[in-house]
């Protein structure tokens, strides 16, 4: 898993040179794929909600970038690293200084059921990185002790793990006390929907890398047509006209747009049915359900249900509405297999 790659090398990412001499050290040759994927991106500053199995290399894809942004000069913390355990804590600590081995970053660990006191006299030398369990590096942020008004890159490990009941108190009071225009980056391999929760609540427009799902597009076969927005509907009807239609499902972005675009669609003479979210869930089964046993040709509807659905008499998926991330766009067409 670590090794089937894009093919791009850790020089692509002008890293610091003491950090690059610290990740060949440490014996690795080439960014995995989680890396590759996870490096860059977290370089622009952008949020990221990441999932990929266990043994692919998040650590270092985390890491990499926090070591990357530190300013070594700056004598405050500037990256926390949240973990579940002890265990990890430890063991991520030990991958950001072997990684950093070359560059004079302090990281410092802090854990439950260790002494609250010898934390306290370690916070009043100099950390820039801090990798702990959420309940201690609480308790030490409501003391004073902690200080995480310049932390600008929070990171969550086993993030799902971090977010159930156990923990999910504490990161909803730790997040009070880094600063609004933190990047947060989160990784897993598994995300449940209480990650969802969190995401809408904390993440700005996270960047989603899922290595874990194995959806493509094998077999399908894409085509797409410069248009402007007037000409669309006369597209879709030109594409009507031509295509061999089993039932076809048409995306769009909006409420609105679904009823215009199925309204559109009747008019034209074609069978057509919608579905968006501001239709009371009965309904919405219903025309599903309908739709699903062949009661008409086509469906209007928005991203509402792309997920894990398969209606094998679907041989056309149109995105109406460019759809507002690849991974939308895998659901969305995984739907036409
Ligand atoms: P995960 O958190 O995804 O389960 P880890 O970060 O613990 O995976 O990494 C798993 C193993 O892969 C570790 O032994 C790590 O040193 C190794 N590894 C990570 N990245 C690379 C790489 N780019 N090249 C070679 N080995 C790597
Ligand atoms: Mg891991």
């Amino acid at each position: 898993d670590v090794t089937a790659t894009k093919g791009n090398e850790f020089e692509d990412y002008f890293l610091k040179r003491e950090l690059l001499m610290g990740i060949y050290e440490k014996g690795f040759e080439r960014p995995s794929p989680i890396q590759e994927e996870s490096i860059p991106i977290a370089l622009t500053g952008s949020d990221i909600l990441a999932r990929a199995k266990n043994g692919t290399g998040k650590t270092a894809a985390f890491c990499i970038p926090a070591l990357e942004k530190i300013d070594q000069d700056t004598n405050v913390i500037q990256v926390v690293i949240l973990v579940p355990t002890r265990e990890l804590a430890l063991q991520t600590s030990q991958v950001c200084k072997e990684l950093g081995k070359h560059l004079k970053i302090q990281v410092m660990v802090t854990t439950g059921g260790t002494s609250l006191k010898d934390d306290i006299m370690r916070l009043y030398q100099p950390v820039h990185l801090l990798v702990g369990t959420p309940g201690r590096i609480l308790d030490l942020a409501k003391k004073g002790v902690c200080v995480l008004k310049d932390c600008s890159m929070l990171i969550m490990d086993e993030a799902d793990k971090l977010l159930s009941p156990e923990f999910q108190p504490s990161i909803d009071q730790l997040i009070r006390f880094v600063p609004a225009n933190r990047q947060i980056l989160m990784f897993s391999a598994t995300f449940p929907v209480t990650v969802k929760d969190f995401k809408d609540r904390y993440l700005q427009k996270p960047y989603i890398i899922n290595l874990m799902d194995e959806l493509t597009l094998k077999g399908i076969t894409q085509y797409y047509a410069f248009v402007e927005e007037r000409q669309k509907v006369h597209c879709l009807n030109t594409l009507f006209s031509k295509l061999q239609i089993n039932q076809s499902i048409i995306f769009c972005n909006s409420v609105n747009r679904v009823e215009l675009l199925a309204k559109k669609i009747t008019e034209l003479g074609y069978s057509c049915f919608y579905i968006h979210a501001k239709m009371l869930q009965d309904h919405r089964n219903r025309v599903f359900h309908d739709f699903r046993n062949g009661a008409c040709r086509n469906l209007v509807c928005t991203d509402l249900f792309t997920r894990g659905i398969d209606i094998q008499a679907v041989n056309v998926v149109i995105n109406f509405d460019f759809p507002k991330n690849s991974e939308t766009y895998l659901h969305r067409d995984d739907l036409g297999t």
